[in-house]
């Protein structure tokens, strides 16, 4: 093996526009462990992907060995998304939304970086070609890419490739570039990662004593160092949760309509991210700070034409609507109660059903949850 083949292939990676590159090898990491538990007690909630199973009956995402028992290594790249806007933690427009910055981007980031891995994927096939390295490969020549959907942890990869260090807010912090990282990976049955020489070691936890990203959790999904319980996470429940919101958890989502960003907001290592170069996660018009009667109205054709190729299309038109009527209900704004009168009689009974709560907060000192004796008479003002 060329030694210096891993440093080549990082160069293809920075060609193709990554800020990051690092190779893992395929062990079974001890962060893996944790995982079968952690689906057993549903903290994963209603994500059904993440209980994929092999034939043999175990979970796909903590068993990359099985699932691709011809994987040697996987090449894990990073991007910086962060544009020059504020956090949500630094505006006060309570009687606007907010959409996680990730989802922002003018394209859809799967889009956007899987692009990037089949460039490095390709300048790694000419890399063999012109250094007849092949024998490195166990078999046929294996290459896979994959953002989000591949058979593994990518946070835990990106790990022992050296992108950075699992945060206790379960994301991947770069010393240099924060957390505002989208990663893909290159899973190969080439034996890059063992070479005694150009091995990546895994980034040194730099979380230390901090725990501002614990304390400013509005829903305390964080419930241990690095350990979500997905089920009260905002990004899950205006994303991946589809029908009604859990009661005692709408009050705790603030203004949040796609996403939230608090727990990345907060953390020291992101005060000074830079802002990324690449024009694509520039921020579409109107989504930063975006208006909560405009997206509570939407209606269908809006909806395709506004988010056409955007990952807020995940939370569907229904979710979307149903998140900002939550969002109107928490900003203490009456402005909105024309709105949320009209939108109690929504065809969409999810919609009707939180604009009903919603109203009733605006209008109501103290929100009280339904069934409770407050809760019966906060409905007398549901037209
Ligand atoms: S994304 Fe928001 S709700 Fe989820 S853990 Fe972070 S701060 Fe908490
Ligand atoms: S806020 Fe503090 S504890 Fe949380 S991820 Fe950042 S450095 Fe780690």
């Amino acid at each position: 093996m060329s030694p210096d083949l891993p440093t080549r292939i990082k160069q293809c990676a920075r060609d193709a526009g990554f800020d990051l590159c690092g190779i893992a090898p395929t062990r079974d990491f001890a962060e893996l462990q944790v995982f079968p538990k952690w689906i057993a007690d549903r903290k994963h909630g209603e994500m059904k992907y993440m209980e994929a199973r092999d034939e043999t009956g175990e979970l796909k995402r903590a068993a990359l060995a099985r699932v691709a028992p011809w994987a040697r290594s996987v090449v894990v790249c990073a991007i910086n998304y962060n544009t020059a806007h504020p956090y949500s933690t630094q505006t006060e427009a309570t009687s606007r939304g907010w959409i996680s910055r990730y989802a922002w981007s003018r394209e859809d980031y799967h889009d956007a970086v899987l692009r990037r891995l089949k460039q490095v994927e390709d300048g790694l096939r000419g890399l063999l070609d012109s250094t007849g390295n092949w024998p490195l490969a166990t078999g046929n020549l294996h290459f896979r890419s994959y953002v989000d959907t591949g058979p593994l942890i990518e946070r835990i990869f990106a790990k022992y490739a050296g992108v950075g260090w699992i945060g206790k807010n379960t994301c991947i912090i770069n010393q240099q570039l924060g957390s505002w990282l989208f990663l893909g990976v290159i899973i190969t049955s080439l034996d890059l990662a063992d070479h005694h020489l150009t091995a990546d070691l895994p980034a040194p936890d730099r979380c230390g004593t901090c725990t501002r990203c614990i304390t400013a959790c509005p829903t305390q999904a964080i419930i241990a160092p690095g350990e979500l319980d997905a089920r009260l996470c905002i990004s899950y429940l205006t994303i991946e949760k589809r029908g009604e919101i859990p009661d005692e958890l709408r009050a705790a989502m603030g203004r949040h309509v796609f996403g939230c960003d608090i727990c990345q907001d907060v953390c020291p290592w992101n005060r000074k991210a830079p802002a990324a170069s690449a024009e694509e996660f520039e921020p579409r018009e109107g989504l930063v700070n975006p208006t909560l009667d405009w997206l509570a109205e939407m209606q269908p054709e809006e909806f395709r034409k506004v988010f056409r190729g955007s990952p807020v299309r995940r939370a569907k038109l229904s979710g979307l609507r149903r998140n900002a009527t939550i969002a109107m209900g928490n900003s203490g704004d009456k402005k909105f109660l024309p709105t949320l009168i009209k939108l109690c009689e929504d065809s969409d009974p999810v919609v009707a059903e939180h604009a009903r709560w919603a109203l009733a907060t605006l209008t109501s000192e103290r929100y009280s949850p339904p069934g409770s004796e407050k809760g019966k008479d906060r409905t007398s003002v549901v037209p």
